[in-house]
């Protein structure tokens, strides 16, 4: 994206990747379908890894122009991260007014605002880095 200009006045900016200020919304609906398609996507990777095609895999989802040196990992990655895109809305949120801007729909290029009812000094950041420290497997 860039650069938002919230309503305050503020620029929301997400040039710096990974950031505080850009995320995701992944409604129940949407989790559930993209949940589904990581195991129908691993599992069909590893039918066509255990039948040594690959390349067939590849040709499903990607064109010419996809790096044949990508390792197998990235490439599953990026298979997912694209069913994530298709079912996940946009979202920025403005570090000065707290506002909330959702994307309309995973195509369209819109975003809706919404406003924090708690006042500036009792507001809580939403994005950031939202983890169960206890679940990750370095965290040791
Ligand atoms: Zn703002």
């Amino acid at each position: 994206m860039g650069k938002f200009g919230c309503t305050c006045g503020n620029i929301i900016s997400d040039v710096i990747a990974p950031n505080d200020v850009t995320g995701f919304v992944l409604s129940d609906k949407s989790s559930e379908i993209f949940c589904e398609s990581i195991s129908d996507v691993i599992g069909d990777f590893f039918n066509h890894f255990n039948a040594d095609t690959i390349e067939e895999w590849r040709a499903k989802h990607f064109n010419e122009m996809y790096p044949t040196s990508e390792p197998l990992g990235e490439m599953i990655h990026d298979v997912l991260f694209s069913r994530l895109m298709d079912v996940t809305l946009g979202m920025f949120e403005c570090d000065e007014c707290g506002r909330l801007w959702v994307q309309e729909s995973p195509t369209v290029n819109k975003y809706k605002a919404y406003s924090p009812d708690d006042p500036l000094g009792e507001r809580a950041k939403i994005l950031g880095l939202n983890q169960d420290a206890g679940s990750m497997p370095d965290s040791e």
